[in-house]
């Protein structure tokens, strides 16, 4: 430990009495300097409610933690409760977590911030509305070229069913004079004219 005034802001007298407590901290846990945590506001905006805190090796990941109604801290993404504790105001944090709880992005983690500062909870908790006119205007624009693709389609689709019908008739057609026994294939444009003249 290079200088303990970069872990706690408190006065440490006993230091022996100290030091058995230091020494009781699970290996599994590490120490974390006061330059490599901050407090935040919790994602209902409740100030020091929040403890963010940057990872041993890359200091642009961090992990967040939130304080309960009880005072104790949890993960805010795995929800364990196991894995952050003070001592003499010295932060300890978890080496590992559970499986499938990840870290986050440190930049992240100051734009949610910075959100929950402006009073921005329902942009900070991931739901986008479009917030200025531009935004809208290129929403609308999307919709617009949505729906023209599902009318040209229902066009396409009905050039082909309009086409299929009338060679169906046709053949149809043809088979009738066929089988009328005029002798051979009846022209189909014949056959138009007829019934629009009787
Ligand atoms: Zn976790």
């Amino acid at each position: 430990m290079e200088s303990l005034k970069e872990y706690t802001k408190e006065e440490i007298n006993n230091l022996e009495a100290f030091k058995s407590e230091i020494e009781k901290v699970p290996k599994t846990f590490r120490l974390i300097k006061l330059s490599d945590y901050e407090y935040g506001l919790s994602s209902n905006g409740k100030k020091d409610h929040r403890i963010i805190v940057k990872e041993e090796r890359d200091k642009s990941k961090v992990r967040e933690y939130s304080k309960n109604g009880k005072n104790y801290w949890y993960c805010s993404k795995c929800k364990s409760s196991a894995f952050l504790k003070f001592k003499y105001g010295i932060l300890f944090a978890a080496i590992q977590h559970g499986n499938g709880c990840e870290t986050k992005e440190y930049s992240f983690a100051k734009k949610i911030q910075s959100l929950l500062k402006q009073g921005k909870f329902n942009e900070a908790h991931g739901d986008v509305t479009p917030t200025n006119f531009e935004d809208m205007f290129i929403i609308f624009g999307f919709i617009i070229i949505g729906l023209s693709l599902v009318s040209m389609c229902i066009n396409v689709v009905q050039l082909k069913l309009k086409n299929l019908f009338e060679e169906l008739l046709m053949t149809i057609l043809e088979e009738y004079g066929a089988s009328q026994g005029e002798g051979g294939i009846i022209d189909a444009e014949e056959i138009r004219e007829k019934s629009w003249f009787n």
